[in-house]
Order: C-alpha cells, then structure tokens, then sequence
C-alpha cells in the first residue's frame, strides 16, 4: 500500500507518542471518540482499547478496508470510509454526552478542519490533535505576539489551547520536511461571555484580520463601516485606530464590535 503524500500521509512511528495523545483526552471509557484519520491504526489501536466507542473517519479506501478488517471483532469500533470535511460530527452524539476528538490531522486541511470542529462546537468537549508546528503555534499564539492572527482569534473564541508536545519529522514513516505540535483544545465558547453572537463576530474577525500590514481602522473602512463609528467604537473599546488586528485582546475585539452594531 504506497503512501499517498497528497493525503498528507506521514504515520505516527513513535510508540510513546502515541500513547500521550491519547492519554490527553483523559478517561474516554464512557465516550464518544471520533479519530480523523486513522492511517494505518497508530492511535487507533490505543483508542479501541480504551475508548466507550470509537468512530474513525478514513478518506483512503484502501486503508480503510485495512482497517474495517482488522478491528472487525471490536464492536465499539466503526470506520467511516469519508472525507472528514463532509461528516456531520454533531449527528456522532449519543444523547446529551458530548464527543471527544483526536487526530494526526492531514496537514494540508488543518484549517479546514479546525473551521469544520468549531461549526460542531455544541457537540465536541475536547480534542486533542497534531499539526504542522508552525500552525500549531498560530492557534496558541496570544495578542500581540507574532504568530497571532484570525486562525488564533477564531479559534480562542471557541476553545482553550494548551500545546502538549512537539515531535521531529523522525517521529514518522515517512517523516514530512516539518516538525510536528500536539495541540490540546477544551472547548468552552466565550460569545456568551463577551456578549456577541457567534456567527456575527467570527465575520468581523474576518473583516478586522482581513489584510495583515493594514490597520484595524484601516480594515474595517475597507469593510464598509464609517470612520466616524470606528473612531467612537475604538474609544469604547479602548482601542487606538492604529492598531492592528493582532494586537487586539478578544475582549476589546468584542467590545469594538459590540459598539459598531450598536451604531448602525
Ligand atoms: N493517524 C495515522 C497516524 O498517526 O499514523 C495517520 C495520520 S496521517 C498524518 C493523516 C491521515 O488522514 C491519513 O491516513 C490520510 O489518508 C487521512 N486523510 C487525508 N485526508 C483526509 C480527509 N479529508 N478525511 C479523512 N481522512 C483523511
């Protein structure tokens, strides 16, 4: 079975890893799991031990026909031969208890893929999933740092993070040419909190992060608000007109985006 690099295949070799990162989701004895991308069972075969059920989302039929044979005497494990994009994860619940997700993620979709958790945020308790380093350091990154921006915004508004580990291409079969993060994230929506509603602000972030060298004044003019309610949005927020997007705490981002609505 040749590797497939466009699907970002790179197996997870490290034994000790793997246990890790299924030891991050914590006791998942009476849980929903669901596995993005089980490959060639790394993590798999530790979750199926362990987890209440197992729901493991393979895009390569060939790995998943591996797969559907090999855990076929495990009745809490069902392989979804699907492209994880596509997957209704809400609709993976049982009742009220809410799933737990893990993953070696294809690198060349992680955003989407985070994009795609947040849109069942209602669903998902914890997820705990490997990356790029450098994205993983994008999602984690606080204001004002260099790595921060709509990616860590977006995802802040939604989840807690906490990086748990980094691995060397060595740690993999194939190794890829980058190192590796495994990033922890408990979901715990803040749009209650900061008093926004969630479909609204997560399109003002876009508008406000929408150009990186630009100011947030600048980015918003550009997005169709007046200079006048900028400027008395950003004195609300205590917020300088100058500033950029990165440096702007969620809070203040909130607030700045709570007196625009309010002026038009
Ligand atoms: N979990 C395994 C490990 O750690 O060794 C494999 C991880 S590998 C980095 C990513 C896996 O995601 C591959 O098995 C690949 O075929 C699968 N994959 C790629 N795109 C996918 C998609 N859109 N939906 C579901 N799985 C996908």
């Amino acid at each position: 079975m040749p590797q497939k690099a466009k699907l970002g295949q790179n197996f997870l070799a490290d034994a000790n890893a793997r246990r890790r990162i299924v030891e991050a989701l914590g006791d998942i004895s009476a849980t929903t799991v669901a596995e993005i991308g089980p490959g060639k069972a790394a993590i798999t075969e530790i979750l199926a031990q362990r987890a209440g059920e197992l729901v493991a989302v393979e895009l390569d039929p060939e790995l998943a026909a591996a797969l559907r044979e090999r855990f076929s005497t495990q009745a809490n494990v069902r392989i979804v031969e699907q492209d994880i994009l596509t997957v209704d994860l809400s609709a993976l619940r049982s009742g009220e208890s809410k799933l737990m997700v893990v993953g070696n993620l294809p690198y060349y979709i992680t955003s989407d893929i985070l994009l795609h958790l947040f849109r069942h945020h209602e669903a998902i308790s914890r997820a705990v999933v490997m990356m790029q380093r450098e994205v993983a350091e994008r999602v984690a990154a606080a204001p004002g740092m260099r790595d921060y921006g709509l990616l860590s915004a977006t995802t802040q508004m939604y989840a807690q993070v906490e990086r748990l580990m980094t691995l060397p291409p060595g740690a993999f079969s194939p190794p890829p040419q980058v190192h590796s993060s495994v990033l922890r994230l408990t979901f715990a929506p803040r749009f209650k909190e900061l008093g926004v509603e969630a479909e609204g602000f997560i399109a003002f972030l876009r508008k406000a992060f929408a150009q990186k060298r630009k100011t947030l004044l600048n980015n918003l003019r550009a997005a169709g608000y007046g200079v006048a309610e900028i400027a008395g949005a950003a004195d609300g927020a205590g917020v300088s007109v100058q500033a950029r997007a990165e440096a702007v705490s969620l809070e203040q981002m909130a607030s700045l985006y709570r007196g625009l609505t309010l002026s038009v």
